[in-house]
């Protein structure tokens, strides 16, 4: 008797998982489940467009689909489609790597104001993500504030900042090509509530942003030490030195040098969206802040405020799951409550739905592998689940579509032919046009 597993979401934390169990018990039974027809969740959506590179991890994951004993039900939503129930008592065991796709708020005045655009909402928009197909962000205006100093406020700006031709060989949507070349900024604000050795972006997506065609990033000299002096680990000591150095390289830049300034505003605070009403609705005009100082590592304030002013502010501070999958959440909503990975009998989380939104992608694959081993001491096989079987009856009995591998296929080949070159994607932007590609 196999093992039956459902796997929750393929990403990276889900399909490193389905690389371990694959490989440790060849004749386990494996269903993908993701709630789009495209697998690889930030791999597509999150890996920013102008990074393909980063992307072409995907053909490693194409490796785990098209094993005998996997199958991918794309187009199943859990919560939705089948519940968080159904799936335990249906398979042996159940992998939970759905991430933390939900953008954190900063829970301040003013926040849902027009011009206000979480970074979930932007990075899934420039990336093709169904949900955000009618974002239409208006980046017209002269300013935008980026608030938060980690790698997707670094993306962000990086993308507003872009000309159209250092976009066209990437995979970002058509409507975001429109809109960031006809983006006007003369300021853009990277705005972090601690500095420079606390911010945790890292050197190379620092480094792009010294490479802009029409951008020229600025930092306030006095706010880089010349060296780091904080006590870390020395992994972590040589890349704060990275970072450090890419900043104090950018000491000095003539602001003129390009039209759009991009800004490092280290040490600031946001205390409120400052907006206007106009056309009876409430419009962001910029972000009120208090400078701070670091203390023992945490942000203190000083009691200084000042105001930036902006069009758009798009606040990039972390991500929390998605309370809808009936999965149990943390006392925070933030990750999916566990320890070390397990989460209930039979129940496993990987991924940032296990540890929180953290990590390159690489690092998931210790991760997943780790808790993979877990679940293999822990779980044997029921002959009383129905697996595969049972899901099957279940979703054709709720007349879900379901998509699969092969399927996904004609969809991957359809957006690249319909590329405009060097573009190596025209990504379909809906569920509707995707299935709508499958009955041509
Ligand atoms: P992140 O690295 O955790 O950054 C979140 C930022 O939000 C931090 O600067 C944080 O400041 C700030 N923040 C949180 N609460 C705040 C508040 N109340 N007020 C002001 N600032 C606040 O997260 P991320 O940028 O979303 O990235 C998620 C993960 O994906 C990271 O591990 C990142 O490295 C990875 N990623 C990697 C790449 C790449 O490798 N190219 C690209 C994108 C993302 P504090 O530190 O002071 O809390």
């Amino acid at each position: 008797m196999s093992l039956s597993v459902a796997v929750v979401g393929s990403g990276p934390g889900g399909l490193y998982a389905v690389e371990a169990l694959t490989k440790n018990l060849p004749d386990c039974r494996i269903d993908i489940i993701d709630r789009l027809p495209s697998p690889y969740g930030l791999v597509r959506f999150g890996v920013a467009p102008d990074h393909q590179t980063t992307k072409n991890v995907s053909r490693v994951f194409d490796k785990q689909m098209v094993k005998d004993n996997v199958r991918y039900l794309g187009n199943v939503e859990l919560g939705r489609d089948i519940s968080y129930d159904e799936l335990k008592d249906m398979y042996d065991a159940v992998v939970l790597a759905f991430g933390t796709p939900i953008g954190r708020r900063l829970g301040l005045p003013g926040e849902d104001a027009e011009g206000v655009y979480n970074s979930d909402a932007i990075v899934a928009w420039y990336s093709g993500h169904p949900d955000f197909e009618n974002l239409n962000p208006d980046l017209t205006g002269k300013a935008a504030i980026i608030i938060g100093i980690g790698n997707v406020a670094l993306d962000v700006a990086r993308l507003f900042a872009r000309t159209e031709a250092e976009l066209a060989d990437t995979d970002t949507t058509d409507f975001a090509l429109d809109a960031i070349k006809n983006a006007h900024f003369d300021d853009i604000y990277i705005v972090g509530r601690r500095g420079p050795i606390e911010g945790t972006f890292t050197r190379a997506e620092l480094g792009e942003l010294g490479e802009l065609e029409r951008g020229v990033a600025l930092v306030h000299e006095e706010q880089l030490p010349e060296e780091v002096e904080a006590e870390m680990d020395p992994r972590d000591l040589r890349e704060k030195v990275a970072n450090l150095k890419v900043l104090r390289s950018y000491i000095g830049n003539d602001p003129n040098a390009n039209p759009v300034k991009v800004h490092f505003e280290f040490y600031a605070s946001p205390k409120e969206f400052l907006t206007e009403t106009r056309d009876g609705k409430e419009h962001v005009v910029g972000v009120r802040v208090e400078r701070t100082k670091v203390e023992n590592g945490r942000a203190v304030g000083t009691g200084e405020e000042f105001d930036i002013a902006a069009d758009v502010v798009v606040p990039s501070v972390g991500y929390q799951a998605e309370p809808s999958t009936g999965a149990p959440l943390d006392e925070w909503g933030s990750t999916v409550e566990n320890t070390d990975g397990r989460v209930e009998p039979g129940v496993y989380a990987v991924g940032w739905a296990k540890r929180g939104p953290t990590g390159t992608i690489a690092l998931n694959r210790k991760d997943s592998h780790g808790v993979v081993n877990l679940l293999l001491e822990d779980i044997t096989a029921d002959p009383a689940k129905s697996g595969s079987a049972g899901v099957d009856r279940l979703l054709a009995d709720r007349g879900v579509r379901v998509v699969s591998y092969y399927q996904w296929q004609k969809i991957d080949q359809a957006e690249v032919v319909a590329a405009n070159p060097p573009a190596p994607r025209k990504k379909f932007t809906s569920i509707e046009a995707m299935l709508d590609a499958l009955d041509r």
